[in-house]
């Protein structure tokens, strides 16, 4: 029989997931349906009850959804609670478990799809919401040389950065520094804002990471006037994919031919 599974979110027509997720099961020979939910704002909990009622046996969760499902949960994975946030769900029976996926695609498309070692290097995260929060320990885990968050309300960036043990403000505590790899988790680019970003913040050699996918954005562009190398989260998005596919089927599809295909449009 068939396993399904899906991803929920509001609004859930733009989302690759499915593509995605279909040539994972093709590649891989698994036998598995993945489907795209519009959970209405107030009821996510009840969609997310009857689906694993009709059998789903996992599901992704994206906006604005990952915080109430880490309430929803039955049990967290050490990097969703860390996260406090889960993107990824396993139905068995009674359980619920919630995991967070979100980092480790981060990390792997930097590390392993973009070929820049993470060990040693200084690391600017631009950004305190959700997918900051989500990819400060799998970075951490990398044993980068330091890791900074800086944050448009300081105040916020500051409490995530005292949760981690790191430092953290606003976009004035940059002045004088530079970075090996710039990562802007903001949704800035959603409304075309430039960040403040003091003149020499990108290092020679630097790498500056848009989460963002699907446009250039100022971010992009102030990086690439700054002579520093640029990607966008089309790699992360697949590289989480990934992961929860793992976490669900326990194989790990080759994610180079997806990527690929992605780009393609
Ligand atoms: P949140 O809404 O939780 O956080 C938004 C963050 O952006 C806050 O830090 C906010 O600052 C900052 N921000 C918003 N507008 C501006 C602006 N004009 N200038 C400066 N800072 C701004 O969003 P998420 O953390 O969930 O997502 C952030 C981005 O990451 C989104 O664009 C999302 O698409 C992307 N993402 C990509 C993924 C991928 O797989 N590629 C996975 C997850 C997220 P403040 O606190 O001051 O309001």
């Amino acid at each position: 029989m068939t396993d399904r599974y899906c991803v929920f979110g509001n609004p859930i027509a733009h989302s690759k997931s499915p593509r995605i997720h279909a040539l994972f099961a093709r590649q891989t020979g698994q036998d598995l349906s993945y489907a795209a939910i519009l959970a209405p704002l107030d009821g996510f909990a009840a969609s997310v009850r009857d689906f694993a009622a009709a059998g789903g046996r996992g599901a992704n969760i994206t906006v604005p959804f990952k915080e109430e499902a880490f309430r929803f949960a039955t049990a967290l994975t050490p990097r969703a609670e860390a996260a406090g946030a889960v993107n990824t769900l396993s139905f068995s029976g009674e359980s619920i478990r919630g995991d967070n996926t979100d980092g480790a695609g981060l990390v792997r498309d930097i590390a392993h799809n973009l070929g820049f070692a993470i060990a040693g290097k200084r690391i600017l995260l631009i950004g305190a919401g959700g997918a900051a929060r989500g990819v400060i320990l799998p970075l951490l885990d990398q044993s980068p040389a330091a890791t900074i968050v800086a944050n448009r309300t300081a105040a916020k960036a500051a409490e995530l950065a005292t949760a981690f043990g790191i430092e953290g403000g606003g976009f004035e505590s940059l002045a004088g520094r530079a970075f090996d790899l710039v990562i802007n988790a903001t949704s800035a680019g959603l409304s075309d804002a430039t960040l403040p970003l003091p003149e020499g913040v990108f290092a020679p050699g630097c790498l500056a990471y848009e989460m963002l996918y699907g446009r250039e954005t100022r971010f992009m562009a102030q990086a690439r006037a700054a002579g520093a190398a640029v990607a966008d989260g089309l790699g992360m998005l697949v590289e989480q994919a990934a992961e929860a596919f793992f976490v669900w089927r326990g194989v790990r599809p080759d994610t180079a031919p997806v990527l690929a295909e992605l780009r393609k449009g």
